[in-house]
């Protein structure tokens, strides 16, 4: 009955879907087994009818056309420039970390002195992660690098993390680079921007193809089976002999048959209030205050109108499969040990010729949305 069957309906499911079904003409089924389509990218307006990110604050940025243009056949774009600030000793300063924040919290002539030496070690409009920062030798730099990664990095990180900084993946720490530069934009990217009405309706349009079916409410283990040794796949007790392609988590897909991956998880704590605007930028950081690492008000973003606002704070948890409160498993956890579990689990997965592992979760990667649909994109070019 279908050539392809997709499990998860983010960004990975959804333009894998539309290209092999507009330009191949397959016929292709997504399974979800959330009630709704979009992923984690999902967005929906709450009982005061303010439009919502669901599942935290999604900010669409690439530098990457290919990408900005597939996705600008879905969609008008509303531009958008994402600004954030982080509360540091009792004030706000621009996070990424730049030389604006520097001189709000320094002396002003620390701060200037401090200013030249980076702009002659670095030179202006340079960025460089905090990691890198602090291997520094010189002494007045070392101390600036001290104390950016006590002021933003240590106390931000163990909330969302549970870890140190230099216990993760450089790569992640390296996504907020010290900024030597006065722009305050949180990102560079040539084309900032979101979806006009949304981005649920994106994936509506996307995934609005006759030969396209949706399962949702399903979870792919209820009528989905792969037998390890033969790899042969069944779809509802009968044989399926078309391609699968899976963007769920890859320990899940193989019964965890070297161990659990780790997640982080993340409990989303919804406030509506009667008042226009509650901050004035879009997401305020918090990296040594509260249990919370960051308040996010939506309308800065979709630039709506209303007389009330909605804000949301994020508060880091660990994954607990068993726990419906916290069994999104948001981000993998990047170290070493668990790249050696991965990498054990990629391994396996190359001999099943039928089946495409794509996504933040079936690869465990830290893909941001152009980057998926960047991936997407690829991955459709090589399966077809
Ligand atoms: P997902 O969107 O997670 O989709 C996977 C789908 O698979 C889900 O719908 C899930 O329900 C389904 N699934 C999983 N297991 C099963 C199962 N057993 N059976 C059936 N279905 C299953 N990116 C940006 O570019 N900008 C941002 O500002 C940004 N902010 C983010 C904020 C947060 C808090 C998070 C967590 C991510 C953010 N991202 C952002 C990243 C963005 O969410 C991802 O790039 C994108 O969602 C990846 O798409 P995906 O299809 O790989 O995964
Ligand atoms: N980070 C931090 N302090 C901040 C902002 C970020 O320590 O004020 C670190 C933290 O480890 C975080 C990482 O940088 O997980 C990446 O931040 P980003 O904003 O890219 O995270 P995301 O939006 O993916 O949650």
């Amino acid at each position: 009955m279908f050539d392809t069957i997709i499990v998860g309906a983010g960004f990975a499911g959804a333009v894998l879907a539309e290209r092999l079904a507009t330009q191949k003409q397959q016929r292709i089924l997504v399974i979800d087994k959330r009630q709704h389509i979009g992923g984690n990218c999902y967005d929906c307006f709450d009982d005061h009818g303010v439009l919502i990110h669901q599942y935290g604050p999604h900010l669409f940025h690439t530098d990457n056309k290919k990408v900005f243009d597939y996705l600008g056949q879905f969609t008008e774009w509303l531009t958008y420039q994402h600004e954030v600030l982080a509360l540091i000793d009792g004030q706000k300063v621009p996070v990424p970390f730049n030389l604006n924040s520097l001189h709000s919290l320094l002396p002003k002539s620390l701060a200037e002195s401090l200013e030249l030496k980076l702009i002659e070690r670095f030179g202006y409009g340079v960025k460089v992660p905090i990691l890198e920062l602090r291997e520094i030798d010189d002494k007045e730099l070392k101390f600036l690098a001290d104390f950016i990664y006590e002021k933003i990095f240590v106390n931000y990180t163990a909330k969302q993390w549970g870890k140190k900084p230099e216990d993760i993946s450089a790569e992640v720490t390296g996504r907020v680079p010290v900024h030597i530069s006065r722009d305050n934009r949180y990102f560079q990217d040539k084309y900032q921007a979101i979806p006009a009405q949304g981005y649920t309706q994106v994936f509506q349009k996307m995934l609005n193809q006759r030969n396209i079916s949706l399962m949702l409410n399903t979870d792919f283990k209820d009528v989905f089976k792969l037998d390890f040794d033969t790899g042969k796949m069944q779809f509802m007790q009968s044989e399926f002999k078309g391609q699968l392609i899976f963007t769920g988590l890859i320990d899940e897909l193989f019964a965890s048959r070297f161990g659990e991956l780790p997640y982080r998880s993340l409990a989303f704590n919804f406030e509506h209030l009667p008042i226009e605007q509650f901050q004035q930028k879009t997401t305020i950081n918090y990296p040594n205050d509260y249990d919370f690492t960051r308040i996010t008000e939506f309308k800065h973003i979709t630039q709506q109108i209303t007389p009330g606002t909605t804000i949301v704070k994020e508060f880091p948890q660990d994954f607990d499969r068993n726990d419906p409160n916290k069994n999104i498993p948001y981000y993998p956890i990047f170290t070493d040990e668990n790249k050696q579990k991965l990498d054990r689990y990629l391994d396996f997965a190359k001999q099943f010729e039928n089946i495409t592992l794509v996504g933040r979760l079936a690869e465990n990667r830290y893909y941001d949305m152009d980057d998926i649909v960047a991936r997407a994109l690829q991955v459709f070019d090589e399966i077809t």
